[in-house]
């Protein structure tokens, strides 16, 4: 193998500047050229590609999002959009290719595999649904994010006396709405994966206030249900005074915390040398701590689940 190319794909996520970074420079130090592909497959179809130096990755490792920026293309969903993307990389002389992204862009990554390319990706997603690993990258940060956030809102909520309902990230998958929640003392926490009932939620308010609390904060997940809809359900059935925030788009973005700028360097150094041992098709990840790799057809068959015990837990210690 002499020659690797690097994409970002699908939702960005904080972290994925030090895995390419980390991609680029174990590539360089063992001797491989690299190319970077931007705005993931729309780039490889349209040919926007760039060599990359050591010093073309320099002083990213701090910054959110992704410097080779991302893209949705849906041109590469189709068996000729593949075939062109194989066709540019033959063409290129590129005869690896790392992809940082979520489920879908690791679908595309398969594709080109089972073309012939050595495909390696990594889990780069806030939502953290991708299982057969200990965590995906990007999680950790948004998580930050929510918390940072709804500690803000707790003083607020708690001045005027109010109930609060934080709608937060995570598409399908309530990951980041249960570490938030649990982390930030909400009273409920609803995710998509755990079925709820609201007259249930109201319940527990109401227990609450009659305790003395002085203010409430329902943590809800995406896909669990809408904040907005929520909020007024619960303020018809208590006459709470709630009020709504849709935390959205600021969990994406921000510096990649301690813990995703590690996950990201390993697990980008890691993919180098994956491909350079001949591996293909499969996800480059940590199992507890240890660097290792899974077929891409496990990763799609273990979609991560959140954990029941921490659910349980979440609302013991908000009672
Ligand atoms: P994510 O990787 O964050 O899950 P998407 O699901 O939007 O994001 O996928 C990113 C891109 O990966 C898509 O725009 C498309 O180009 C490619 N992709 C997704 N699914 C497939 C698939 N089944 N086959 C080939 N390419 C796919």
């Amino acid at each position: 193998m002499r020659k690797i190319g690097v994409l970002t794909s699908g939702g960005d996520a904080p972290g994925m500047n030090p895995g390419v970074r980390a991609v680029v420079r174990t590539a360089i130090y063992r001797g491989l050229e690299v190319v970077g592909i931007r705005r993931g497959y729309a780039g490889l179809l349209d040919g926007d590609l760039k060599p990359m130096q050591l010093e073309s990755v320099g002083d990213i490792i701090q910054r959110g999002g992704t410097f080779l920026y991302t893209a949705r293309c849906l041109e590469f969903l189709t068996e000729e959009g593949q075939r062109q993307g194989y066709e540019r990389l033959q063409k290129e002389g590129i005869d690896g290719l790392i992809v940082f992204g979520g489920d879908g862009s690791f679908r595309g990554a398969q594709k080109l595999h089972q073309l012939g390319i050595r495909t390696i990706g990594v889990p780069s997603t806030i939502d953290n649904d991708i299982g057969a690993c200990d965590a995906n990258i990007g999680f950790d940060t948004a998580v930050q994010t929510a918390i940072e956030a709804i500690d803000k809102i707790r003083d607020t909520a708690t001045s005027h006396e109010r109930t609060y309902v934080v709608e937060v990230m995570g598409r399908s998958a309530g990951h980041i709405a249960l570490a938030a929640g649990l982390a930030g003392g909400a009273e409920s926490v609803l995710i998509p994966e755990v079925p709820y009932k609201l007259e249930d939620v109201v319940a527990k308010l109401k227990r609450g206030v009659a305790r003395g609390k002085k203010h409430s904060i329902i943590v809800v997940a995406e896909g669990a249900g809408q904040g907005g809809e929520i909020g007024r359900y619960i303020e018809q059935h208590t006459g709470f005074d709630t009020r709504v925030t849709v935390l959205g788009h600021v969990q994406r973005g921000g510096a990649p915390s301690a813990a995703d700028r590690v996950l990201a360097s390993r697990l980008g150094a890691h993919a180098v040398d994956l491909c350079l041992q001949g591996i293909s098709g499969h996800m480059a990840a940590t199992v507890n701590h240890e660097l290792t790799s899974v077929p891409f057809d496990e990763v799609f068959a273990s979609h991560r689940q959140p954990s029941l015990p921490v659910y349980q837990l979440a609302d013991i210690l908000s009672t």
